[in-house]
């Protein structure tokens, strides 16, 4: 059989290096002894939060939040297209922060073999899943009244880039060690209940142009594709996944976890 090449993962190592190499060697620049080759932009500048952050200074009285440039809401204005068209692909192909989570949680599927990703309650699940809308709500509302980058004290993704820089407040290297310690037993837990970020793309779920599409006259009900997400989405009782928190990983898709041909598929109609 061909073996297939593995373009997610190729992706997830391209933007981890690019993105924690620009932020790395800009916290090094500062500190005197940056590479020449390698472009020197701090992460909030490359980062699409930061548009989402600067949105209301912007609106309000024309100014971007503090350490936020015109780059943070081009990007955003990018990955929000992207979103409409494909979906989440930024949190499922690009985000470092959710690739290294993956990584950690291949060790715990190893640990926990069938029982990974199941340890909390569906029904309690259910509804720690809209925490990150709360989070949303509150990064919004304090960096409007600030005008300063409040998330940052708290930022898993800052700190994973800049943990050596002494900038990085304690809460958020301890959010990035429960993320990591939490990613053994939980696919991608930052995600699925905190990332503010992630909460602005998934609404992108309910009306993306290309859309997970699950045969259901081909589906022998193996369930192999809900054994697969991620996120814990059950594929095989629907036919159009609009779940909030799909990321486009396209692991249940028919390439991938389904073994019938054309069965689950990433397509527009
Ligand atoms: S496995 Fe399918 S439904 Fe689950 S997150 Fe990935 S693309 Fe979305
Ligand atoms: S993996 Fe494919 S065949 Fe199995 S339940 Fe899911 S859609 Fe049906």
């Amino acid at each position: 059989m061909k073996k297939k090449i593995p373009y997610r993962k190729i992706s997830q190592i391209l933007f981890f290096i690019i993105i924690g190499g620009i932020a790395v060697n800009n916290a090094l620049e500062e500190m005197g002894n940056g590479l020449p080759f390698i472009p020197a932009l701090s992460l909030h500048a490359i980062c699409p939060f930061g548009g989402v952050e600067t949105l209301y200074n912007l609106a309000t009285i024309g100014n971007y939040v503090k350490n936020i440039a015109a780059s943070s809401v081009i990007i955003l204005s990018l990955s929000i297209v992207l979103s409409i068209i494909f979906g989440p692909v930024i949190c499922g192909w690009v985000c470092p922060l959710g690739s290294l989570q993956e990584w950690t949680g291949a060790i715990g599927k190893k640990i926990f073999k069938k029982k990974y990703n199941h340890f909390v309650d569906p029904k309690v699940d259910k509804y720690l899943r809209y925490l990150r809308y709360g989070v949303l709500i509150w990064v919004l509302y304090v960096t409007a009244r600030s005008g300063t980058l409040v998330f940052k004290t708290v930022d898993p993704y800052f700190a994973l880039f800049n943990f050596f820089t002494g900038e990085v407040a304690p809460q958020a290297l301890i959010i990035l060690g429960l993320t990591v310690g939490g990613s053994l037993f939980i696919e991608r837990p930052w995600c699925k209940y905190a990332c503010p970020y992630g909460a602005v793309l998934g609404v992108s779920n309910k009306f993306r142009i290309f859309k997970i599409r699950r045969v259901k006259e081909t589906c022998i009900n193996c369930k192999k594709c809900d054994k697969e997400c991620p996120m814990n989405i059950t594929i095989s009782n629907q036919e159009i996944i609009t779940d909030h928190q799909c990321i486009s990983c396209m692991k249940c898709t028919s390439d991938q976890a389904c073994p019938v041909k054309k069965t689950v598929e990433f397509k527009t109609k």
